[in-house]
């Protein structure tokens, strides 16, 4: 494959200079994010590990277009989403496990010594 030059313009570097500018500065603002979990209300709200809540400051995320279900992991109740981006629980369960949502990571993303089963019973909150 064979690409003509790019335009060598004030304009088209102006672009790229602010373009590098918005990414780096992005990085910056979301590892002090993810630092101090300045969002953690908001966080623990939507049910996502740190990973998954600041990682959307990032980018809105590549998903496809199509309507898609998928089972809650552990209780098997299916789940509608608006596109092709899906969680591995329902709310109830992240809730429940305190873990995320998406992906199914600790919450805090603490490694643990023993981890969740499917369709368990309720467990107290400080096991
Ligand atoms: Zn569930
Ligand atoms: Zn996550």
């Amino acid at each position: 494959m064979i690409r003509p030059p790019a335009n060598m313009t004030a304009q088209e570097m102006g672009r790229s200079t602010k373009a590098g500018r918005d990414f780096v500065d992005s990085i910056i603002a979301t590892a002090k994010a993810i630092a101090t979990d300045s969002d953690h209300q908001h966080r623990m709200q939507k049910c996502l590990c740190k990973a998954c809540h600041y990682r959307s400051m990032l980018s809105a995320g590549v998903a496809g277009a199509a309507c898609t279900s998928r089972p809650c992991m552990r209780c098997g109740q299916n789940q509608h989403y608006a596109s092709t981006a899906t969680d591995v629980l329902c709310a109830d369960c992240a809730k429940a496990t305190d873990l995320c949502k998406k992906c199914g990571a600790d919450m805090e993303l603490r490694m643990r010594q023993t981890w969740p089963v499917p369709n368990e019973p309720k467990t107290s909150p400080d096991d």
